[in-house]
């Protein structure tokens, strides 16, 4: 399927903007369009009535404790300190000398393959079989290559670089070079000075060495610009949950198990933003801190890895492109016991990407957060402590304490972090779809009803006879409840598909028959099959098919 018609969807029909495009957009930032607030709006409804108002029973049937949060977005800095965001939340960039831009260095190659010229180049050449066609190549560097890669020391000076790589080639006729070896030589130009240079996606300049660069947005509180008042705008969730672990156990009469929830904007000053998106640099997230017993971490563990992975598929993404990996030990933070993936097949790449991650991370974060604020983040389990058989050292006070200290813990943590704006992505990529109906070729959008931003078009058949008052009229009884649309415009069939292509899942049509009977025609988005339903049931109908 092709990326490119989902993203012109999304354009045409309201989902998503490229943000301030008007002034040539900004890169890594987005807005979503009508239609794309009410998707990504009812994707966040969807989780926090799953998850947290009622989320699945937990592994012994028992019901599970889930509460909301709100926390600011810029917090002391002293949180991002002990977080471990100061120092290393970082990812290793290398700058091109040819255009003096930036690019994420662990993936440049994943980078390299989507970027044009190297899409351009790879046409030009076979790298497995060692044959180099010089004219051809040649011909590209002074035509195309000049346009889409100025930097590339192919472009700059072919006679050389080819000549380095004739040498190569036929040096080690058994060996020709692969296409990675291929590329570094077309990046340079002199070999002998420099050795082999990996390019610039950009402009085909040669990259310098990695260096880190830090994820976090900067910005300042108050009216000084200095050190003592430089914040952070927050690169996650999570952080906000942990600092108020003590407020929420203290007022919620929550006790572990238990979980705390939260739905907010992000920010990252991602190196290379990519694939729509995918990779932003402001996004939202949908994060879990699920507090519990540290015996008990890895059931829960093996619990919300389950429940979030069913999640997806029960709103309608199929499971074959659904693939929960499991990190490896040299994978996984030091801190960590185990930490899921759960990755989509996007029509980008080839490989499956990441929406979600569920990770085991021990007491790490209540330790770090206790030792740097000096406030006690431990949990003692009084309920436990009450039922304890004391008869053995009743009067030994000391005695008493030592006991009474081993119903105290930090309690381990299990976290299901979430991208909303990656999943409101797989859901529009997932739901994309093109088939043939009444000899026409039709574009739907089959997404699930609970998620579609139009949950129901009503239709008047005719503009007469009576037919749109009776519409209107459902249509405002409607309209209170859920996201609906009146449509009177144009032949019915037309009216059916541009339903179709924003992916609203029922139609309502008066026509000539409600006068009679008052019944309805209710029309299905995804067969275009056709049924008669009383006037008075189509609320029920509607309410039925939505119900989570
Ligand atoms: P990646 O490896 O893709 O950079 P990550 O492992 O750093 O992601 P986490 O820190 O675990 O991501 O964040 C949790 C979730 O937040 C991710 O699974 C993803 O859905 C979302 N997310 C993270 N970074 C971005 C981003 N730049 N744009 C959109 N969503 C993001």
């Amino acid at each position: 399927m092709d990326m490119e018609k989902i993203v012109s969807l999304c354009k045409r029909k309201g989902f998503i903007f490229q943000a301030s495009e008007i002034y040539g957009g900004i890169n890594g930032f987005w807005d979503y369009g009508p239609l794309g607030v009410e998707l990504k709006r009812n994707i966040k409804d969807a989780w926090w009535n799953d998850m947290v108002r009622n989320p699945p029973p937990g592994p012994d049937g028992e019901e599970i404790v889930m509460v909301g949060l709100d926390s600011a977005l810029i917090q002391n800095p002293k949180v991002w300190v002990a977080s471990g965001h100061v120092a290393t939340f970082a990812d290793p960039t290398r700058k091109c000398s040819g255009c003096g831009k930036f690019t994420r260095a662990d993936q440049l190659w994943e980078i390299l393959a989507q970027c044009e010229w190297m899409n351009s180049l790879i046409q030009e050449f076979t790298p497995v079989t060692g044959q180099i066609d010089t004219p051809r190549l040649m011909k590209w560097a002074q035509g195309k290559g000049k346009k889409l890669a100025p930097n590339l020391a192919l472009v700059k000076n072919p006679q050389v670089v080819l000549s380095f790589l004739a040498t190569r080639v036929n040096g080690q006729p058994d060996a020709p070079p692969e296409l990675m070896e291929m590329t570094r030589y077309f990046a340079t130009e002199q070999l002998h000075a420099t050795g082999l240079q990996d390019p610039c996606p950009l402009c085909g300049g040669p990259l310098g060495e990695p260096k880190p660069f830090t994820l976090m947005f900067e910005t300042h509180a108050g009216t000084e610009k200095s050190d003592d008042t430089k914040v952070y705008l927050r690169p996650e969730t999570a952080q906000g949950i942990f600092v108020n672990f003590k407020n929420v156990v203290d007022s919620s009469r929550v006790k572990p198990p238990f979980g705390i929830a939260q739905v907010g904007k992000a920010f990252r000053n991602e190196i290379t933003p990519r694939n729509y998106t995918f990779r932003s640099r402001e996004f939202e997230q949908m994060e879990i801190e699920f507090f519990c017993k540290p015996e008990d971490s890895m059931k829960w563990y093996a619990y919300w890895r389950d429940v979030r992975k069913a999640w997806y598929t029960k709103l309608g993404i199929k499971s074959e492109k659904l693939k929960p990996r499991e990190q490896g030990e040299k994978e996984l933070a030091f801190y960590s016991k185990a930490c899921t993936d759960i990755e989509y097949l996007f029509p980008f790449s080839e490989e499956t990407q990441e929406l979600e991650g569920i990770a085991h991370r021990g007491a790490y974060d209540l330790t770090q957060h206790q030792n740097a604020s000096g406030k006690d983040l431990s949990y003692f389990d009084e309920a436990a402590w009450a039922v304890y058989d004391k008869s053995a050292f009743k009067g030994d006070k000391k005695r008493e304490q030592e006991e009474k200290a081993k119903f105290r813990y930090i309690p381990h943590v299990i976290e299901p972090s979430a991208g909303a704006d990656r999943f409101t992505l797989a859901v529009l990529c997932e739901a994309y779809s093109e088939d043939t109906m009444d000899g026409e070729t039709r574009t739907v959008m089959r997404f699930h009803p609970r998620l579609a931003p139009v949950k129901a078009a009503i239709l008047p058949l005719v503009n007469r006879d009576g037919m749109p008052e009776i519409a209107e009229k459902l249509y405002r009884e409607l309209k209170r409840d859920w996201n609906v649309q009146f449509d009177d415009g144009g032949a019915i069939g037309r009216r059916y598909r541009r339903q179709d292509e924003i992916g609203t899942p029922f139609c309502f049509t008066i026509d000539g028959q409600t006068l009679v009977d008052q019944t309805v025609t209710i029309r299905y988005r995804d067969d275009g099959k056709q049924e008669r339903l009383p006037l008075s049931e189509v609320a029920n109908k509607l309410r039925e098919a939505l119900r989570p």
